[in-house]
């Protein structure tokens, strides 16, 4: 595939800051565009259909299953979530990179249809601090916080599948860990030879 961009996928368990490290490196850098997966869960407070999710209902979402509008999808915390084949593959015509924000199991079904994609992992410094930060966020009643806590043991042992590890303990430290991640993959062999062809060729580099 002639596919210049990178395929990012951020993997956490809920708390871990994945949302806000994501969004902090989109700020500075206009090359990576998100994909916005689809949810049959409620938005929260602050959150807006078409920016964070689009909000569907369990109809709609599997209207979408059936007519395989879906790359990946999922049950998480009790819901499902899904990513937009037609995002991804615009995306991908269009030679940008794009990052996905989705659970671990979602990211080892995107490495296997994208055996590129760059799986990264957020994980928080301790459990004490994953639940004091759920807590923080005021969003989720105590019982959601619990069955988040009991499922971020399951989303941690899933770890050794991923390329790269970012512990957030320091958020700018974590920030400086994703963007060096990203820039990385951008000065890689095949990257370069696609996106500085001309340079190439001047070097006469086949
Ligand atoms: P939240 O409800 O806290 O926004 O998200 C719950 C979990 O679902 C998070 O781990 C989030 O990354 C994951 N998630 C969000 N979108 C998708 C998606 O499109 N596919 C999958 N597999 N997981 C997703």
């Amino acid at each position: 595939m002639n596919y210049s961009g990178n395929l990012f996928v951020v993997a956490a368990p809920s708390g871990s800051g994945k949302s806000t490290l994501v969004k902090a490196l989109m700020e500075v850098d206009a090359g990576v565009v998100p994909s916005i997966s689809h949810t049959t869960r409620e938005p929260r407070g602050h959150e807006k259909d078409g920016r964070e999710y689009f909000f569907v209902d369990d109809a709609e979402f599997q209207r979408m299953i059936d007519a395989g509008q879906f790359l990946e999808w999922a049950q998480v915390h009790g819901h499902r979530y899904g990513t937009s084949r037609q995002t991804i593959e615009t995306c991908i015509q269009t030679g940008c990179d794009v990052v996905l924000e989705i659970d671990w199991q979602g990211a080892l079904q995107i490495r296997k249809l994208f055996a590129a994609a760059i799986l990264i992992f957020v994980l928080p410094p301790s459990l004490d601090e994953l639940r004091a930060r759920l807590q923080c966020r005021g969003e989720d009643a105590p019982e959601v916080i619990d069955q988040r806590m009991v499922n971020a043991r399951k989303e941690l042992a899933q770890v050794h599948y991923f390329d790269y590890v970012i512990i957030n303990t320091i958020f700018e430290r974590a920030l400086f860990d994703l963007k060096a991640i990203v820039h990385a993959q951008r000065l890689r062999y095949a990257t370069q030879k696609l996106v500085n062809a001309n340079t190439f060729a001047t070097l006469h580099i086949n």
